[in-house]
């Protein structure tokens, strides 16, 4: 018989037909006479129940079930007064597909935290939490790509290896295959990297931006949507090794458009969410505020889906840095030096203990600052006229801080040959790059989101290893 996915079997109305499901077992309670199973596929947080009548065929087979095992299971459709669904399931045939021996498997049904599950992250889509969150994944994903598609964005793959440093110096992913046991080594006594596999360094990508300027600066605009690898040793609750990134790159876009549209595509995503996520998120939500009863009532964050329209509700704030460091300044926690990082003067580059002062404190929405100073920030970015700032904007969320960082991009050729000059950026690993601005050079903005800090603040976890299946972080590589 035809499978039926629970949430569409959870719609149906024609009580009294066979239908068939497939899924995994969540509970099992039985009584003398009568045992309920719950049942979850997965397609919906929601679980079917099977209402299993304890007779000499069953009682067998309900001895096999228990928590984890996958059934599947025919029997009729029927309307329920009990389960809290509106329909439950009369077991005509139940087939134990995979059995779960509750002495083994680790999820049984109570609370388990969040650490002991990163430890299980190979059964915790099992759980609701993470398929959830798994499942907002998804749709983000989607209405991402569909929010470009609509306003003829084109998707350009940039590479992953990558044979220039220039971004993120120092904190590289090398990669090789050179033999480390014995590396080969030119005269000198250096690595001969002409016997490496491509005669040169390489490295994991920590940004498509540079490529994705290339394809705009022809195709006028564009977006990626890869994986990005970081070996910042950083363990911070928002920091991956490995992470996925969103960079949109317009030609004939200045700061302004870009912070149009970065602001514009974080409202559609999340009330994409709103709009399609809603059982997950009320999952979510509730989970959160069961979390948030240990916190001291100032502590408490938001309600989730009322954080979620507030954020649609109110256009961001847009100040300068130099504006948001008068703030800071004159803050009480700066004052009374209870921000870890006091900030003594201009220049000071922003922690997210700043961010989310001027965020969650100061303006209670979210804020997008630009113009930082030049020495804090990447060598492409446009500098302004005053010779200390770059158009840098640097979107900042509640609880999450920086969630986008972008700028509109030098265009000038001289302007920004002196810049890699003065910094030691090796011009033969930048040549390419510099020769966009030679030819048919043209103003030009973009930005960079990380799709995993968009999915922390959309799920209201506060731990990034939580909002990946399989998260890389240092020490830590095992599924
Ligand atoms: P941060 O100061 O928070 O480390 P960044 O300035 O290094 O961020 P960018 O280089 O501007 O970040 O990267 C663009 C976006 O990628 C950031 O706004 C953030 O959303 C995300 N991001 C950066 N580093 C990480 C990471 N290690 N893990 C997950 N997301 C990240
Ligand atoms: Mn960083």
């Amino acid at each position: 018989m035809k499978r039926t996915e629970i949430k569409y079997l959870l719609e149906r109305t024609d009580f009294g037909e066979i239908v068939n499901v497939k899924g995994w077992v969540r509970t099992k309670r039985a009584s003398k006479n009568v045992a309920f199973i719950a049942l979850n596929d997965g397609s919906t947080i929601k679980n079917v129940q099977i209402v299993v009548e304890v007779n000499d065929v069953f009682e067998k087979i309900l001895e096999r079930i228990h928590t984890g095992a996958a059934l599947s299971v025919d029997g009729v459709l029927a309307e329920s007064l009990g389960s809290g669904q509106k329909v439950e399931i009369q077991a005509k045939e139940i087939t134990v597909l995979g059995e779960a021996d509750p002495n083994e498997y680790p999820l049984q049904p109570k609370k388990h935290s969040l650490e002991f599950l990163r430890e299980k992250a190979h059964l915790r889509f099992r759980t609701n939490t993470f398929s959830a969150i798994a499942r907002i994944r998804h749709a983000m994903i989607f209405a991402i790509h569909q929010f470009f598609n609509e306003r003829n964005f084109y998707n350009i793959h940039t590479p992953i290896i990558t044979g220039s440093d220039a971004e993120g110096a120092g904190e590289m992913f090398q990669v090789t295959t050179l033999n480390l046991e014995n590396v080969p080594k030119t005269e000198d006594g250096k690595v001969d990297y002409k016997k490496d596999f491509f005669g040169k360094p390489a490295n994991l990508t920590v940004s498509g931006q540079l490529e994705g300027e290339l394809a705009a600066l022809a195709l006028s605009k564009i977006y990626t949507f890869g994986p990005t690898f970081r070996a910042e040793n950083s363990n911070t609750t928002r920091h991956l090794a490995e992470f996925w990134m969103i960079e949109p790159e317009m030609a004939f876009y200045d700061l302004d458009d870009n912070m149009d549209l970065a602001e514009e595509m974080l409202k559609y995503v999340i009330r994409y969410a709103l709009d399609h996520c809603m059982d997950d998120l009320q999952f979510l939500s509730k989970r959160q505020q069961e979390e948030e009863k240990n916190k001291k009532q100032n502590e408490r964050s938001m309600e989730l889906i009322e954080k979620l329209n507030f954020i649609l509700a109110e256009p961001f704030v847009r100040l300068s840095y130099t504006e948001a460091i008068r703030i800071l300044m004159n803050s009480k926690p700066n004052k009374k030096k209870r921000f870890q990082y006091v900030i003594e003067a201009w220049g000071a580059d922003l922690q997210s203990e700043h961010e989310r002062y001027l965020v969650e404190k100061h303006f209670k929405r979210p804020v997008i600052l630009t113009d930082y100073p030049a020495d804090i920030k990447a060598f492409y970015m446009k500098q302004n006229e005053d010779g200390k700032t770059v158009r840098a904007m640097d979107v900042l969320f509640p609880q999450i801080g920086e969630i986008i960082g972008g700028s509109q991009r030098e265009e000038d050729y001289n302007k920004l040959y002196d810049r890699i000059k003065a910094l030691n950026i090796p011009e033969s690993s930048m040549w390419w790059y510099l020769e966009t601005r030679k030819f048919g050079s043209v103003p030009h903005s973009g930005f960079g989101l990380g799709f995993e800090r968009l999915i922390l603040f959309l799920t209201g976890m506060s731990n990034i290893r939580d909002v990946i299946p399989f998260p890389r972080t240092p020490q830590n590589l095992e599924f």
